[in-house]
């Protein structure tokens, strides 16, 4: 039987530190505080928010909500953006996405100053994933399968992983930080061929494609680490990752399970991230 990368066990160790900071913070007069943009009154949206929310209250970090009709326009969503840049009492932006399709969303994700993009939606702070260099930070997504990786100590210096998926939000961010690592990254996506193959030979595999139970045991091999990014709903209305878990569980070293794995872990490091921006702020 695999090792179960919970969550839970991550968020423990990641939730002690930032209370920890949180009183040195508070300690100087400085109230950490997140500003979430929600333009419409989409589901997920609001769901998460009031995760964050619930959260955030935990720790002690401030949370001032914004919400937007979905026909607000480009420019007054910017003009949103650029007064929380201006504001010193907010020190983390997230703003939900994807924005409605008249929105220029380019325009207003480059809006935000990379000081306060704790998901890294910028360009600035996804070149600084890039480069090694950071001037924002990276997306918190992307940033939990990091920190899972380190809280159980697994190895990725000259390990073979394969990241399953391509977008900046997961994928190539991820693949960028396994990259600094150490690690030798092959991105795998939709239009990929032989994928059974290529993630049978991996010694991790991140799974962020966003298809329920892609992953089933025949592509997995014993020893592996799995990494299911995935949040997808199964037809019978629960929620199911990319990876088949019980065949995964049955095959490899270790695997997190959805619910209760990258997701659990997301939401701690979007305060983490918000902590750090208050610290860089007001130093
Ligand atoms: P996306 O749709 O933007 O990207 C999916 C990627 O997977 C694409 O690059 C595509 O090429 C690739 N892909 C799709 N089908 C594939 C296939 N059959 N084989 C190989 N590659 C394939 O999605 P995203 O925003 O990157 O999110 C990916 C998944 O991660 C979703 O299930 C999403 O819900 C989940 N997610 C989870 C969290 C979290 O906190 N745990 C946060 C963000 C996204």
């Amino acid at each position: 039987m695999a090792q179960i990368l919970t969550g839970a066990e991550v968020v423990e160790t990641l939730n002690e530190q930032i209370v920890a900071e949180i009183e040195l913070l508070k300690g100087r007069g400085v109230q950490p505080t997140l500003a979430i943009i929600r333009v419409g009154e989409r589901g997920d949206d609001i769901a998460y928010e009031r995760g964050a929310g619930r959260l955030a209250e935990r720790l002690g970090v401030a949370v001032r909500s914004i919400v937007l009709p979905e026909e607000t326009t480009t420019s007054l969503l910017a003009q949103t953006v650029e007064s929380l840049n201006g504001d010193r009492n907010i020190h983390g932006v997230l703003m939900f996405r994807p924005l409605p399709a008249h929105i220029d969303e380019g325009l207003v994700r480059n809006a935000l100053v990379p000081q306060k993009d704790i998901d890294g939606i910028t360009d600035l702070s996804l070149a600084g994933v890039f480069t090694d260099h950071p001037t924002g930070f990276a997306p918190c997504t992307a940033q939990a399968c990091m920190e899972i990786l380190a809280h159980f100590a697994i190895e990725l210096k000259g390990k073979k992983a394969v990241v399953i998926g391509r977008s900046l939000v997961v994928g190539k961010p991820v693949a960028m930080m396994l990259l600094a690592e150490h690690a030798t990254v092959t991105i795998a996506h939709s239009r990929t061929l032989d994928l059974q193959d290529i993630v049978r030979e991996a010694d991790l595999v991140i799974a962020c494609a966003g298809q329920a139970h892609l992953i089933d045991g025949s592509f997995l091999s014993p020893g592996q680490v799995v990494i299911d990014v995935g949040i997808n709903v199964a037809e019978e209305g629960y929620l199911v990752g990319d990876v088949v878990f019980e065949e995964a569980a049955a095959v490899v070293g270790a695997v997190s399970p959805v619910p209760g794995g990258v997701g659990t872990v997301t939401t701690s490091v979007l305060m983490k991230h918000v902590v750090s921006a208050a610290f860089k702020q007001t130093s």
